[in-house]
């Protein structure tokens, strides 16, 4: 039977407790009760499949999540089912990776989680067999990550602020249409009628919007074409020889263009599907910008590494806590902090739609609110660029 998936919300302290306990392990395996959850943990994880698809090809579903306190997880790895019962960490190679990761007991949000590259599980299939089964990549992080719902963490063990480390991400705010209404942009609407605001992972959106995508020496040349107001403002205010940071969830074709002109750089990318982009457009270019994972509102750099962090195309999308939490860590471990973010008069058609478009006294009102100095501004044909300091 499809079963009604469990969820955990995290302003709430009255979440279901089946979802936060560690489950009892199954020693009959003949009994109705583990019958009964095997045919559930199956049909359910089908209809997910059926619904939300497969894309990285491992998936998996944990029994609490549907409310049996039961030691078990079904897993589809590439387009094979496992049932892993009383599963097993019993070796692991010790090389940790950022991944990127959902639960759909938490289903609005993602977060990047640390987890073993490889490991070697022990578990009892539905007929009580003891197998072992090697995981790498994408499939060691979902079984551990099912492994953990099974001690009763969500994913909040593995991070280190429970809140904060949580993100929206663009492509799931489409999915039930539920941006919440504080981020619409005023032309969200307009921009939905149009078509404009769709589901997208950010490497097929980058692709949709750069034609020529496998050339990225023009790809860098045009973006610090387009971006040149941004550019100027930050070698303005950036002496010869520092270091500058770039904190994107899109490509860094900025900091390939400041690297090729002498700059040192590094580059903070949210979105590590961005990764492997980034790397090959830093290759084409020949130039050498450091690639980090992070997350805006805690950046992986000791104080004051840089003298300037830059950023676009993010702090417009964050709510009021965030863009916050975002500008004060960034000024942590930089001086000076430049932006740029759309206005209410930007008529491009590169908006997602989770953008809030504020006009100029907006902006230096919050920036203001914020205890921030700002140290220059312009505006130009929809865009505001801004530098700012700590008070
Ligand atoms: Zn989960």
């Amino acid at each position: 039977m499809i079963k009604e998936i469990l969820t955990y919300d995290i302003y709430s302290d009255d979440n279901p407790a089946v979802l936060q306990e560690k489950c009892r392990l199954v020693n009959d395996f003949q009994s109705q009760e583990t019958k009964q959850c095997i045919e559930d943990l199956n049909d359910t994880l089908d209809e997910l499949i059926k619904t939300e698809g497969n894309k990285r090809g491992a998936i998996g579903l944990s029994a609490n999540q549907i409310g049996y306190d039961l030691a078990m997880s079904a897993v589809t790895l590439g387009d094979q089912r496992y049932m892993l019962i009383n599963p097993k960490l019993i070796k692991e190679n010790g090389k940790e990776r950022l991944f990127r990761i959902g639960c759909f007991s938490l289903y609005k949000y993602r977060a990047m989680v640390r987890y073993n590259d490889e490991v070697v599980i022990s578990y009892y299939d539905e007929d009580g067999n003891k197998k072992e089964l090697s995981l790498q990549g994408d499939r060691s992080c979902v079984v551990q990550h099912e492994m953990d719902h099974l001690v009763g963490d969500l994913l909040f063990e593995r991070l280190e602020h429970k809140k904060e480390d949580l993100f929206v991400p663009r492509e799931s705010l489409y999915k039930d249409g539920s941006i919440p209404p504080e981020n619409h942009g005023p032309l969200f609407e307009e921009n939905r009628k149009k078509g404009l605001n769709k589901v997208m992972d950010a490497p097929t959106y980058y692709s949709s919007l750069f034609n020529d995508y496998s050339d990225y020496v023009s790809l860098t040349e045009k973006t610090a074409k387009e971006r040149k107001e941004l550019l100027d403002m930050i070698i303005r205010h950036t002496p010869a020889n520092a270091r500058i940071l770039e904190a994107d969830e899109s490509t860094s074709v900025l900091s390939v263009y400041l690297n090729k002109n002498g700059y040192r750089n590094d580059a903070c990318i949210f979105d590590p599907d961005m990764k492997d982009l980034d790397e090959r457009i830093n290759a084409q270019n020949k130039t050498a910008v450091n690639y980090h994972s992070g997350n805006i509102t805690r950046l992986p750099f000791s104080d004051k590494t840089f003298e300037t962090i830059f950023s676009y195309g993010i702090l417009e999308t964050l709510d009021d806590e965030k863009l916050s939490l975002a500008l004060k860590e960034g000024l942590r471990i930089a001086d000076i902090y430049i932006f740029e973010v759309p206005t209410i008069d930007f008529s491009g058609n590169t908006l997602k739609g989770n953008e809030r478009l504020r006009d100029r006294e907006s902006w230096e009102n919050q920036l203001s609110q914020m205890s921030l100095k700002i140290i220059e501004v312009k505006e130009k044909d929809g865009f505001l660029i801004f530098a700012v300091k700590s008070e």
